[in-house]
């Protein structure tokens, strides 16, 4: 069991935890260590694609309680393809991470 005021890492097999302090309630994390084990390519178009996502919102107006505001169809599209790629990445490196760590990635 986590202490309280951690959160473990997302990959089952690892002992690390974060501080909770540190992230909004409810998040996901993998530590460095288990990220590492993914693919560096996945791991770069993960990153690639958070960037993109940021970008996205900055140029939009933040909404209150959460979302934003786009500028255009286009930057609103855009940004939901962009939104469904990271995630669709990040559950990848999830999903290496812990094969790596069950020693049948
Ligand atoms: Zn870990």
């Amino acid at each position: 069991m986590t202490k309280p005021g951690r959160i473990p890492c997302v990959v089952l097999s690892c002992r690390r935890t974060a501080p909770a302090s540190k992230y909004p309630e409810g998040t996901i994390i993998c530590c460095g260590k288990c990220w590492r084990l993914s693919d560096k390519a996945l791991r770069v178009r993960w990153r690639s694609s958070r960037r993109e996502r940021e970008q996205l919102e900055a140029a939009a107006d933040p909404l209150d309680g959460g979302g934003f505001s786009f500028k255009s169809r286009e930057a609103y599209f855009a940004h939901a393809d962009v939104l469904a790629l990271e995630h669709a990445y990040w559950d990848q490196i999830i999903v290496q991470a812990n094969e790596a760590r069950a020693g049948i990635g």
